[in-house]
């Protein structure tokens, strides 16, 4: 039986903009506006949206980053279901890890990388002494491609991909059920990449590990998720197994995200959607938040967001695939 590990229900993340001297509210910018989504133990979700769609806000607030406008994100930790907004014991809260895009900001440059990695360990009091918390992290070091005297070195001293490999060892140390990975390779060089995502696709099967992965590349979204949820302004334009989403796009807005890239291009696009510019969060467009940039926009896209519903197995949020749809042409023939 298929067990839910991460539920979120309806969540909404505003930042408000605030101006002037007493700093009034003018507004907020909505990363998150109503989503979502249900993960089961070890499957590999991959996230993916431009800029702007909400993907890392998405990812933060998973692990207790940013806590919510409103709804829940709720955690199955042992059986127990935990609120992530709200204050966990420290076993559950580093039970869920993140690992960043960027490597050099998420390791302490004045800390060498043994300080850096004992720290969170020495808080759980997980070994009866230094040297076995010692010999447990230089066998971890090892297992992502370093060496054991790497601990006593500062991050300056490494390479990108080397740091990313430390920054896996710091989320596996505390053997966490579920890893975010927040486009964990796009700040590596391209010759590394593939090496990174394989060591994860190990590190995964070999630590019985779910996957969170976001990223803004659909064929690395593809290679990493069993699913691929598609984010565009803060809401979810489709969701389908990755194979399917692949083959098969059905939201405009996803077959855009398939022809920038070259090896994968949607045979499926009618015609072209062209890439263009998202319109800015804080004035997001009425109706579906796509119809500026989509060429099927009909009246009713400005008028009704869509709601995501089944269309041959796909969730779309799309008037194309609606039962609205379907009406307007009858009604116009
Ligand atoms: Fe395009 Fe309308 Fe579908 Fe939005 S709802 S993606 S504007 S056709």
């Amino acid at each position: 039986m298929n067990e839910n590990i991460i539920k979120i229900d309806n969540l909404k993340v505003y930042f408000p903009i605030r101006r002037g001297i007493f700093l009034q509210t003018f507004g907020y910018i909505k990363a998150i506006d109503g989503i979502n989504i249900e993960i089961n133990k070890n499957q590999d979700i991959s996230v993916v949206g431009e800029s702007g769609s909400g993907k890392t806000t998405l990812g933060k607030s998973m692990v207790g980053l940013i806590k919510p406008t409103g709804g829940k994100i709720l955690y199955n930790f042992n059986g127990k279901t935990f609120d992530m907004s709200k204050q966990l014991p420290i076993d559950v809260r580093q039970s869920i890890q993140m690992i960043f895009q960027d490597p050099f900001s998420s390791l302490n440059p004045r800390l060498k990388i043994i300080d850096t990695l004992k720290e969170p360990l020495e808080i759980r009091k997980l070994f009866r002494s230094k040297k076995e918390m010692i010999d447990y992290l230089g066998e971890l070091l090892e297992k992502v491609g370093l060496k054991r005297e790497h601990l006593y070195r500062y991050p300056h001293e490494f390479s990108g991909g080397q740091r990313q490999r430390i920054s896996i060892v710091r989320a596996i140390s505390m053997k966490p059920n579920v890893i975010v990975l927040d486009e964990p390779t796009s700040s590596l060089d391209v010759s590394v990449q593939s090496q990174v995502l394989n060591l994860l696709q190990d590190i995964k099967k070999e630590y019985n590990l779910t996957y969170v992965f976001i990223t803004h590349n659909i064929s690395v979204a593809k290679y990493m998720g069993q699913k691929i949820i598609v984010m565009y302004l803060g809401k979810i334009v489709e969701i389908n197994d990755a194979d399917k989403l692949i083959e098969k796009p059905f939201h405009p807005y996803t077959q855009l995200l398939l022809s920038t890239v070259v090896e994968i291009k949607s045979e499926h696009a009618e015609k072209e959607v062209k890439i263009g510019e998202p319109p800015s969060p804080v004035n997001i467009p009425s109706g579906c938040r796509f119809r500026t940039r989509c060429p099927f926009a009909m009246e009713i896209c400005a008028k009704k967001d869509p709601p995501l519903s089944d269309h041959e197995g796909s969730l779309v949020a799309c008037h194309l695939y609606s039962n609205q749809k379907k009406e307007i042409s009858v009604n116009n023939s």
